[in-house]
């Protein structure tokens, strides 16, 4: 097998991020100390909302999301299939059960309409995935979520840097999960963050983090005492000031390289508009973070499968990928709850034809004409 020259994402570490995270390696508090809280600020100043608690990775952040949602054994959350595993995983971590809803085919995004109507009684949540990057549908998802009293996370893991109708996302669910994985926008090696406008909830999700306990160490450290008190079962989502240094000097560069991946996809849209390769839809209002630049296929204009296209892209350098497998088409899936092919077949159709294209703020515009090049050459 061709090494990969241009894998589909790749992280960017400048020199002056390192020497942050060497700082911090040389003061008192390498976790729970000021950096992470300095993180958090910072976060929740660029994603236009009030409270931000970090933890020790998206997933995490999607089960404590769900915890100050009160979710637990019983309940019903509603997710999209065309997602990372982790999004329904962390609704049976709560013991409640993912009800999968399906895509709308233009962007892959969950499907307003059709998650109305997977409401019953034993709804509680409904979880959104700004697929790609590109935001939800924010409006109408948060009118449902308001009528039947459900509360509405966001799993923008994809998209930090998003905006909608001109306001960020963080500021439009009543909870946006990011991840800070190095194939995301911004690293911390393993990383994730919450956002939220509510307090409480807010303080639930410090809690759960931190073992169940009330107070950290550095608070006990500066009370002089050694007394805590453990008031409900937690884990240990910490995030740790080493990971929380370099997440600052990350967002540093975030605006630049949000631009830069916005300019690589108009450069892809415009090379692929004289062709049968179609880029998702991008919708009126939405301005896109660009985690994925992802096409469909002309599969039935083409003589050859997907997966032989993939692995000639692969064979030629370029690391090409699939985002995703419908989450309920897993094994487990599909021995957990049943679930089978043809429970949401605009997300199981696109499935067929999806390919994720190279993107990352350092790829070049000669890169990205030599993807297009090499894709038209083999799709045909
Ligand atoms: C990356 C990702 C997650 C999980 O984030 P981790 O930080 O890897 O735990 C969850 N949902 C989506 C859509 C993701 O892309």
């Amino acid at each position: 097998m061709a090494s990969i020259r241009i894998p589909y994402g790749k992280q960017s570490i400048s020199e002056e991020d390192i020497q942050a995270v060497v700082e911090v390696l040389r003061s008192d508090w390498i976790t729970q100390g000021p950096k992470i809280e300095e993180f958090e600020k910072a976060v929740a100043l660029f994603s236009e909302t009030p409270y931000a608690v970090a933890v020790s990775n998206g997933t995490a952040g999607l089960h404590a999301a769900l915890h100050a949602a009160g979710i637990q054994k019983g309940d019903e959350v509603i997710v999209p299939p065309m997602t990372f595993a982790a999004t329904a995983n962390a609704v049976l971590y709560c013991q409640a059960t993912p009800v999968f809803s399906d895509v709308d085919p233009s962007t892959l995004l969950l499907d307003p309409e059709k998650a109305a109507a997977k409401i019953t009684s034993k709804t509680k949540a409904i979880i959104s995935v700004d697929y790609a990057g590109h935001p939800g549908f924010y409006n109408e998802l948060r009118e449902t979520a308001q009528k039947h009293n459900l509360t509405f996370i966001s799993d923008a893991c994809h998209a930090i840097g998003a905006e909608y109708n001109g306001r960020k996302v963080g500021s439009l669910a009543d909870m946006t999960v990011f991840s800070f994985h190095p194939v995301k926008h911004i690293t911390t090696g393993e990383g994730g963050m919450v956002v939220t406008a509510n307090p409480e909830r807010a303080q639930k999700m410090r809690v759960f983090r931190n073992h169940g306990i009330t107070t950290t160490q550095r608070q006990r450290s500066e009370k002089g005492t050694w007394i805590y008190e453990m008031t409900e079962l937690g884990f240990n989502y910490r995030i740790t000031d080493i990971q929380s240094a370099l997440g600052i000097k990350q967002l540093e560069h975030l605006p630049g390289w949000l631009e830069r991946r916005r300019e690589i996809a108009r450069r892809y849209t415009k090379l692929f508009s004289s062709t049968e390769i179609r880029p998702l839809q991008v919708l009126d209002g939405a301005l896109h973070a660009y985690h994925l630049y992802v096409v469909r296929l002309p599969l039935s204009k083409m003589k050859k499968k997907r997966e032989q296209v993939f692995h000639e892209m692969r064979d030629a350098g370029i690391g090409v990928n699939v985002h995703y497998i419908p989450v309920h088409l897993h094994p487990f899936y599909k021995k957990q709850l049943g679930t089978k092919p043809g429970l949401c077949p605009e997300a199981e159709n696109a499935y067929e034809e999806i390919l994720s294209l190279p993107m990352y703020s350092s790829l070049k515009d000669s890169e990205v004409d030599e993807v297009v090049t090499t894709l038209v050459r083999s799709a045909v």
